[in-house]
């Protein structure tokens, strides 16, 4: 796949300005502090804008990887090829019920930490228990993030998402019709091609919160992008599409009910100690493994003896065994090879095939 990052920037920077950047560190924009360059790194600010260059990534063929504040991903030391985009779409508003409860209304891109403490002096809960979940509401939904014997399917109601699996299925098929790498949006089609690309044009669709298939740390939105792990042990990303994901979240609608705002400050603050006691302080993703059925990865590492082991710059945390974090300088390939490492250990010892959390995205080169 080549990328000409030169041009796309240029054609791009009278639109997006500032808030587009070439060959950016993506160390900077995750909470493990790791991964190389983006070629094209993007906020984006509006649904409009989302939609416009989902339309134009597909026309080009511009690869793009949507991502929320980056708190659950591992990017690869090769960075990733095409534009990332951030999603930085952050309205909500409250719609008040006759029943006393009230729909949120909450952009993807909107920042559970920062939410919380303006519904709690308005005395709204439902979203307290996500203080120490540090990500957006859409990245939320994805792993129907939550913490203290909570998680968002609880409270979430429905989504809204920007569809673009049958515009992707189009280019697929006209590849591998015409021996093409992309769609040829704008080379004399006959009708019938500009007939297909209409009906597989993206488009908004909305999905109730039974067709999401949220169970523990999943949704429908991880069907088929689960890290995979090689015959060593590494993990390796899932496969790539053009438009990655191929659903995007762009709205989201959450039942709240009406709580004392005293009490709902005093739980958010409650929940933030408990993690200042319990997780370390350096840069991580929160929990690199799911908790297997009736037992915590944690407890398994460290039963193995792992905890405190060292790659580089990396560290399975003292502090908490599912946690790996960054001494300052870690690569994302030590990262990866601790993760190789606590997961064989207890493979071996207790026969327990741990799932990763963290979600893996761009270029890895694993020796
Ligand atoms: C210190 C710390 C503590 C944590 N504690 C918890 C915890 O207690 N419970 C918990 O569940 N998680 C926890 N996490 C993990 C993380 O915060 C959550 O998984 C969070 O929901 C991820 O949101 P994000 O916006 O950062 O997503 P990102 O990390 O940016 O993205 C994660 C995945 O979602 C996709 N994605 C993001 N936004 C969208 C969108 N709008 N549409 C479609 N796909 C999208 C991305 O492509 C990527 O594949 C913790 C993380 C840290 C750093």
């Amino acid at each position: 796949m080549t990328f000409d990052a030169e041009r796309v920037y240029t054609t791009l920077l009278p639109r997006f300005g500032r808030r587009l950047r070439l060959h950016e560190p993506l160390a900077r924009h995750c909470t493990f502090g790791v991964g190389g360059p983006a070629d094209l790194w993007l906020t984006l600010e509006t649904r409009d804008e989302l939609i416009w260059l989902v339309r134009r990534c597909l026309a080009e063929g511009w690869p793009l990887l949507v991502v929320g504040n980056g708190t659950n991903v591992l990017f690869g030391d090769g960075g990733v090829r095409g534009i990332v985009a951030r999603m930085a779409l952050s309205d909500y508003r409250l719609a008040e019920q006759e029943d006393g409860s009230a729909l949120l209304y909450a952009e993807a891109g909107v920042s559970w930490p920062k939410l919380l403490n303006e519904l709690a002096t308005q005395g709204w809960g439902g979203l307290e228990f996500g203080p120490g979940i540090p990500g957006t509401l859409g990245g939320g939904v994805v792993s129907n993030a939550g913490a203290h014997q909570r998680e968002l399917s609880q409270v979430l109601e429905w989504v809204e998402v920007l569809d673009v699996r049958p515009a992707l299925a189009l280019g697929t098929a006209r590849s591998v019709a015409d021996g093409e790498s992309r769609p040829q949006a704008d080379q004399g089609h006959s009708q019938t091609e500009e007939e297909d690309a209409r009906v597989a044009a993206p488009f908004v669709r909305r999905y109730e919160r039974a067709e999401l298939e949220l169970s523990y740390r999943h949704s429908r939105f991880r069907a088929g992008r689960q890290v995979t792990f090689d015959e060593r042990g590494y993990p390796q990303p899932a496969p790539r599409t053009l438009i990655e994901p191929a659903e995007i979240i762009l709205l989201l609608a959450v039942r709240l009910h009406r709580d004392d705002p005293a009490k709902l400050r005093a739980l958010i603050e409650e929940y933030r100690q408990h993690r200042k006691r319990t997780q370390p302080p350096q840069p991580s993703a929160g929990s690199v493994f799911k908790n297997p059925p009736g037992d915590y990865a944690g407890r398994l590492i460290e039963q193995v003896g792992a905890k405190g082991l060292r790659c580089g710059r990396a560290c399975i945390s003292e502090r908490h065994a599912n946690f790996i974090v960054n001494l300052g300088g870690a690569r994302a390939a030590d990262i990866a090879a601790l993760i190789r490492e606590a997961r064989n250990r207890v493979r071996e010892r207790f026969g327990v095939e741990l799932e990763l959390e963290v979600e893996l995205r761009g270029e890895w080169e694993i020796a």
